[in-house]
């Protein structure tokens, strides 16, 4: 027990071991919410002997579970750490589908449509019935209501103006489409499992406990979700942040907090007051943005570790010139601070992504390695979503989004006309796109459009791939169905290599290695030892009189997709055994929900950005702020661009602006003193730079300084003129780089 508990302060053992059978962990960033819950799981187990697959975790990301699956294997071990449901909703309740789904009419082999396959069918509809409604307006619409559990017949009864029946008329041919092509979306994921599970509560009769991380970016369909796996024993723990909820504008309900309340009347909440993380010199700035919410309660909030190191906050003439600066003063830090910190410390928090690229080109001017978080997924890449869709196609032919989206990729003289008569007749005589071209190619259903030679070829030559891709899955025995060699397949049958280099030239190697990765991917998940986890890790326990349909090793692909379906932008992942690559992340503030950084950057902060123009909620948009800035452990920055990319003039955030906030921050990045480093390291539990590497970083900043030209007093004096001097020695005086003086120019 000792061990298990070991290093909490009272209020999380309380927590940890409390007795309530409803409880409620609210607290601030930093406070050990997460470690609370990953360690109530540990202790459940070895204390209360509580089952592993008894106890159902729900995290934000896959991430996040990830993490916890990691610390709950130093504490009770490998072997019961893989058997407890952790995951996000969508990834467990896609286990329940696939398991029971069965006993509400769901086909095994559902796919899930991701948010191009749902705008895909969207545009199509508005287009057939010519419309005027905007594709994402209308797909957040339809997730509103299906997140409040409203479904399309029901929304249709009640629509009374033009507006509202035209949005019906979608909705409830994009239900329809979806269930022609057998696929659930994400929506669909949790409403169909609420559905299964209220209908059939059998299914989760095993379930001892429920536990959820971030419980105040819950919505109404994953509450009630929470509530049905929790139906037999009631016994549930949640933990969160209402100073944290950043999910309103995807039907978050804040309200759910006092919802729980009322559904158990002797919920337990218990705060958490210390914080873990943060310096003192950044929890004091991030509170005095936090406070500027009048209508929030007081709360407390203790620093356990010293004042340390004062936030940056600093004006920049321009993007590009923030961007260089930012990059610089990566470098400078990673040296002046003795190597304790190295590119991986460090973190820059985006309010959208599209704010990335000046950073990515300065980051990839100075060979800075990085990885991009909640940008364009790995997945959605072109080339990767090419495979992607194959693989889709094999395992499950009816998948028409796919199907049409890729039936003509790599060229094969299928024009989108020929698509589309064949999408309507289709429709016409009731059967899938794919069943339609099937007859097509085997000349059993004569299309009634007639066809050129070298399109029906076209269409003959798809349907081989296809054919021959779910021979090699129906071949291959138990054990030994090999991801790899299908892809393979693919990628030769459909000449992928050929078709990259005639469309990206110069891309060609980045874009193929691209394809390589997703092989590096399947490779890990055909692995023997890997699949029979991943097929263990996918299944239910058993329930006496209830049929279940078991995971087998036939069902890679299934499982290979789903994952893929399912794995948010956050979690582009490493293949299992690789040297972790020491990078710098740049993320939106999103996706950073949870985690921490030593270092953390929040440029472009300027009103349009964060607050952003296009959201209605500032104190929502305050909130984010706070969330980003409470990322950070030991320093963080943030600065504001006089002009933004499109050269306009900027307006500092007004979060930043306020009396009170400036003086918590300083214009320049820390000079770090040998003392200064060695805290450092105390305050990120590292070892002590040595008076040798303090040195020697300190050295080669100098040896940059000297090619720093208005300081080597060797140019011609109108030349240096030209310079801010003042500005600029002030800047590099010490040990600054070069480059982060550039930007005075
Ligand atoms: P957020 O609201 O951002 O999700 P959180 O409340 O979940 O934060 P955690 O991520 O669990 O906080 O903890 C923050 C950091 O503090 C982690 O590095 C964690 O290991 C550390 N920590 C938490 N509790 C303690 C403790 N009692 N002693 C030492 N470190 C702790
Ligand atoms: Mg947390």
């Amino acid at each position: 027990m000792d061990d298990i508990l070991h290093g909490l302060n009272k209020a999380q053992r309380e927590a940890v071991t409390s007795e309530a059978s409803v409880l409620q962990v609210l607290a601030p960033p930093g406070s050990g919410k997460t470690k609370t819950l990953t360690t109530r799981v540990a202790y459940l187990i070895a204390h209360r002997h509580l089952k592993p697959w008894n106890i159902i975790t729900c995290t934000f990301t896959k991430k996040a579970a990830n993490e916890m699956k990691e610390r709950l294997r130093s504490f009770i071990g490998e072997e019961l750490a893989k058997q407890i449901k952790l995951g996000t909703f969508h990834a467990i309740a896609a286990q329940y589908l696939r398991q029971y789904g069965q006993h509400i009419g769901l086909a095994k082999d559902f796919g899930i449509a991701d948010t191009s396959d749902s705008k895909a069918i969207i545009k199509r509809i508005i287009k057939r019935r010519d419309l005027t409604s905007e594709v994402p307006k209308a797909l957040g619409r339809i997730s509103a209501n299906k997140c409040k559990g409203i479904e399309s017949g029901q929304f249709a009864q009640t629509a009374k103006n033009v507006d509202q029946q035209e949005f019906a008329l979608i909705f409830s041919e994009y239900e329809a489409e979806l269930m022609a092509s057998n696929l659930l979306d994400y929506d669909d994921l949790l409403l169909r499992c609420c559905f299964l599970l209220r209908t059939h509560p059998q299914c989760v009769s095993n379930v001892q406990a429920v536990l959820i991380d971030e419980f105040q970016d819950t919505n109404t369909v994953q509450y009630d979700l929470m509530a049905l796996f929790a139906q037999k024993r009631n016994m549930i723990t949640i933990v969160g942040d209402p100073d944290q909820s950043i999910y309103g504008f995807r039907h978050a309900e804040i309200k759910n907090l006092n919802l729980m309340k009322d559904q158990w009347p002797d919920t337990l909440t218990i705060n958490l007051e210390e914080n873990y993380r943060s310096s003192g010199a950044i929890l004091h700035a991030a509170q005095e943005v936090i406070e500027q919410d009048e209508s929030r309660p007081q709360k407390k909030l203790q620093a356990t570790h010293t004042y340390g190191l004062r936030p940056v906050l600093r004006k920049l003439p321009s993007a590009a010139a923030e961007a260089s600066w930012l990059v610089s003063e990566i470098g400078r830090m990673c040296a002046m601070s003795g190597k304790v910190l190295q590119h991986s410390d460090f973190v820059i928090l985006l309010r959208s992504a599209a704010l990335s690229r000046e950073i990515e080109a300065a980051l990839g001017r100075d060979g800075v390695p990085y990885r991009m978080v909640g940008g364009k997924k790995f997945f959605e890449r072109a080339e990767v979503k090419i495979v992607v869709d194959y693989l889709q196609i094999i395992n499950q032919p009816s998948h028409s989004e796919a199907v049409e989206r890729i039936i003509n990729v790599p060229s094969r003289r299928i024009g989108d006309a020929t698509v589309k008569s064949f999408r309507e007749e289709a429709s016409t005589k009731g059967i899938s796109f794919w069943e339609l071209i099937c007859g097509v190619s085997q000349d059993k259903i004569r299309s009634t459009t007639k066809l050129p030679a070298a399109t029906e070829k076209g269409v003959s030559s798809f349907v081989n791939v296809i054919l021959s891709g779910r021979r090699k899955i129906s071949e291959a025995n138990d054990g030994q169905t090999s991801l790899v060699d299908l892809i393979n397949l693919v990628v030769k049958k459909i000449d992928l290599q050929s078709y990259l280099k005639n469309k990206y030239e110069n891309e060609y190697e980045a874009r193929w290695s691209n394809v390589e990765e997703l092989m590096a991917q399947a490779a890990d998940a055909s692995d023997p030892a890997r699949l029979k986890a991943m097929v263990e890790e996918d299944s239910l326990p058993t329930i006496d009189g209830l049929e279940q349909r078991t995971a087998g090793s036939e069902d890679i692909l299934s499982i290979f997709l789903a994952n893929i379906a399912l794995t948010s932008s956050a979690e582009t992942k490493q293949a299992e055994g690789a040297e972790p690559v020491q990078q710098v992340t740049i993320s939106t503030i999103h996706s950073a929900k949870g985690l921490e950084w030593p270092v953390v950057f929040i440029p472009a902060c300027y009103e349009g950005s964060i607050p952003h123009s296009r959201s209605d909620d500032n104190d929502e948009e305050r909130r984010l702020l706070y969330v980003g800035m409470t990322r950070a452990q030991a320093l963080l920055y943030q600065s504001c661009p006089i002009k933004d990319t499109q050269r306009q003039e900027t307006i500092m955030s007004s979060y930043l602006t306020q009396p009170g906030v400036q003086h918590h921050f300083e214009e320049h990045g820390p000079l770090m003193s040998i003392h200064e480093a060695k805290s450092l390291a105390t305050t990120l539990r590292r070892e002590q730079p040595t008076t040798a590497s303090y040195e020697e970083g300190k050295k080669d900043l100098e040896s940059e300084l000297d090619n720093y030209w208005p300081l080597n007093g060797e140019q011609p004096p109108e030349e240096r003129a030209k310079w801010d001097y003042g500005k600029a020695t002030n800047h590099v005086t010490a040990f600054g780089t070069a480059r982060s003086a550039s930007w005075v120019a």
